[in-house]
């Protein structure tokens, strides 16, 4: 093993040098989360991640890109102390009205999906990420995941700025020296610097003094790392209760379940940690924090009338596409594109358009030529109705289905189906006599040799 820069670990509480080299002979967990919304026969009978209703530790690594369910959203490969912002979300953010939550640094979006499935219907998630690159990446990940009332956008924390007050609640899972992950990446302590870790604690600060006055007053931040330095984890705690008038909330835990519960240098606010010898999972922080003071808004902007009028002008579009679902839509336009939303959320798309760069609202339905011709988000949607062609695959015949290869041709099948595995969709086909089609998008396909 590398040796390990001593000086990362002089501060950091109840820290065990020897438990955390045995910790790092080992190899690390293999943890999963099921998406409640598809359930399917994947891992019955695994041990459970402890602090996440649907985690699992399996006992080795499967080849997850040979599972048709995996690329159908039936599950999420993720690590299991993350996991924990479940715990947070659950004990602190209050349900008295539908939700707007905000994850800030999203992609590839593990916090996003496991935030989704907490989310009821009428609550809106919005998940962002500046990169461009990382937030295509994202877009995939929330496809699968299948829900309308997920959005995601690609923006500099700064662009929150505009929606001052309207989140209920926000996560900034932040960009870290990212030393709770070297168990995973030995090649990674080479490249840690004391320097570094100064560098992303400034980015930090940055980042949530840009995005904070997004969320409203008695909104919740859940703020994480996968850092061990005290100066990203309970100094930034401590500059949040004194630059930003925030209290930190205690999280309850089993004990167990092996978290260390830290309290911050000036202010002895609460923060926890994962260290990998105590809890089953990778180095991890996290604190909630609740904001004492701003602005409450529960819209960006009014929708103009021009934007009324228009809505009113599709009502004969919005039945046809209605049948798609199996839960009541809105739509709009974007170019050619038809998007269903919640109808609660329509207000929302009108005015975030304008101020942010959204690369998907809703569910992608598709655009409309002759008929429908569809989107691969609607495949994957969780709210696709009972009405929707299917033509249900093997194992096998799926695989096939994803290396974007013809399935199924010459048993008579015509028109527009959804390819599905074990009940959960992997995307459209268009069958003809003796042919088909296969609709699966070129980035979504499986490029390894079965
Ligand atoms: N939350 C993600 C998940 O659970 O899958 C992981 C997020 S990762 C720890 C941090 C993210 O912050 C990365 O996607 C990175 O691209 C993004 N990021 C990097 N620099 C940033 C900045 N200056 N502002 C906001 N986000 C940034």
């Amino acid at each position: 093993m590398t040796s390990l820069p001593q000086h990362v670990f002089d501060t950091a509480p109840d820290w065990n040098e020897d438990a955390y080299v045995m910790a790092h002979q080992q190899a690390p967990p293999v943890s999963v989360r099921l998406n409640p919304l598809k359930p399917s026969t994947a891992f019955p009978e695994m041990q459970r991640v402890p602090w996440s209703a649907n985690g699992l530790y399996l006992p080795e690594r499967p080849s997850f890109t040979l599972d048709p369910l995996f690329h159908g959203g039936a599950y999420y490969v993720q690590e299991a102390s993350s996991m924990f912002v479940e715990q947070a979300f659950q004990q602190h953010v209050s349900r008295s009205q539908p939700l707007k939550v905000l994850d800030l640094c999203a992609a590839p979006g593990g916090k996003s999906t496991l935030l989704a499935s907490l989310l009821r219907a009428d609550d809106l998630l919005v998940s962002n990420e500046v990169i461009q690159t990382r937030a295509s990446i994202l877009v995939e990940n929330m496809t699968r995941w299948g829900q309308m009332n997920t959005w995601v956008t690609n923006n500099d924390p700064k662009d929150f700025g505009r929606a001052t007050g309207f989140f209920d609640a926000m996560l900034v899972d932040a960009p870290c020296s990212g030393s709770g992950l070297w168990r995973k990446d030995e090649q990674a302590i080479d490249e840690w610097s004391e320097s570094n870790v100064q560098l992303c604690s400034e980015r930090q600060q940055r980042i949530l003094a840009d995005a904070l006055p997004a969320l409203k007053k008695d909104g919740v931040l859940i703020y994480a790392t996968c850092s061990y330095s005290v100066a990203e984890n309970e100094r930034i705690v401590d500059w949040l209760v004194t630059e930003m008038n925030m209290t930190a909330l205690r999280v309850d835990c089993d004990a167990a379940w092996g978290v260390t519960e830290t309290q911050s240098p000036q202010h002895k606010a609460w923060g926890y940690r994962f260290y990998p010898w105590k809890a089953k999972g990778e180095g991890f922080f996290l604190a909630v924090l609740r904001k004492n003071d701003g602005l409450v808004t529960d819209s960006l902007y009014q929708s103009s009338t021009k934007q009324k009028a228009k809505a009113k002008q599709d009502a004969a579009l919005q039945q046809q596409m209605q049948a798609y679902f199996n839960t009541d839509i809105e739509l709009f336009q974007h170019q050619d594109m038809i998007y269903a939303v919640h109808p609660e959320h329509k207000a929302y798309v009108d005015s975030m358009r304008g101020a942010f760069y959204i690369k998907k609202a809703g569910t992608a339905m598709g655009t409309m030529l002759k008929e429908l011709v569809p989107e691969h988000d609607l495949a994957l949607s969780v709210h696709l109705a009972e009405g929707v062609s299917r033509i249900a695959l093997s194992r096998d015949e799926a695989l096939h289905y994803l290396k974007k290869e013809s399935v199924r041709t010459g048993d008579g099948y015509k028109g527009w189906h959804v390819a599905t595995y074990e009940g959960v969709g992997l995307g459209w086909g268009k069958w003809m006599p003796n042919r088909m089609n296969n609709y699966l998008p070129k980035h979504y396909r499986i490029r390894m040799d079965l």
